[in-house]
């Protein structure tokens, strides 16, 4: 478990990045370490792209519900605008960000803050996603987040799209992606049809 540097004397800021694949627990992990900032009664703010409205247009909100209030932008500068007296700055779904937002990150760390950034590291085509790559190339911490292959049981680290679109981009959750490990992401529709199959029988597809 990821546990915050001690630090003595004079404000120094730093970057933070959780990431891994659908529905491995990224935003768990920011909201988690985002409420210990809140109990130690640092100041606090949370953005995330303003694309991103599946759950809730003002909330970081995970799969379970747990939620902060946070700050939808359209662009990474935007955060820029952060008020003076802000000690922790939270960013959830990086990956919708432009491109300029390690150099966003990279200023707020200079001016003291410490920032936390949560996004998926990976497309569903297995490509690096957006500005997350050269944000965790220059993040003090980088923690990858993982999570359980329904196939196989192993570690996932891929977000498999179960839907035929093909834009980069398409929001969804269940319905539209799954979490796979290496192996049976680069096995495609073969784990669909198994997946069909197991419906037919009136087999719930976890149980497999
Ligand atoms: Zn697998």
């Amino acid at each position: 478990m990821f546990l915050e540097p001690l630090s003595r004397g004079h404000r120094s800021g730093w970057i933070e990045v959780i990431t891994g694949s659908m529905f491995s627990g990224k935003t768990e992990e920011l909201i988690r370490r985002l409420r210990r900032t809140q109990f130690a009664h640092q100041s606090l703010v949370i953005y995330k792209p303003d694309r991103d409205t599946r759950y809730s247009v003002d909330k970081v909100m995970s799969h379970d519900e747990n939620s902060l209030e946070s700050i939808p932008v359209k662009k990474s500068e935007n955060i820029l605008e952060v008020p003076r007296d802000v000690q922790v700055v939270g960013i959830d779904e990086a990956q919708f960000f432009d491109m300029e937002l390690p150099a966003v990150c990279e200023k707020l760390a200079l001016s003291g803050i410490r920032v936390i950034v949560a996004g998926l590291d990976m497309d569903f085509k297995g490509r690096p996603f957006g500005p997350l790559p050269s944000l965790m190339a220059i993040a003090e911490y980088v923690t990858k987040v993982h999570a359980i292959c329904p196939h196989c049981g192993n570690l996932a680290t891929h977000s498999y799209r179960l839907s035929d679109e093909t834009e980069t981009i398409v929001l969804g959750e269940k319905d539209k992606y799954e979490p796979r490990c290496r192996v049976c992401y680069n096995m495609g529709k073969a784990l669909d049809f198994r997946a069909m199959n197991n419906k037919k029988n009136g087999k719930d597809e976890k149980e497999n």
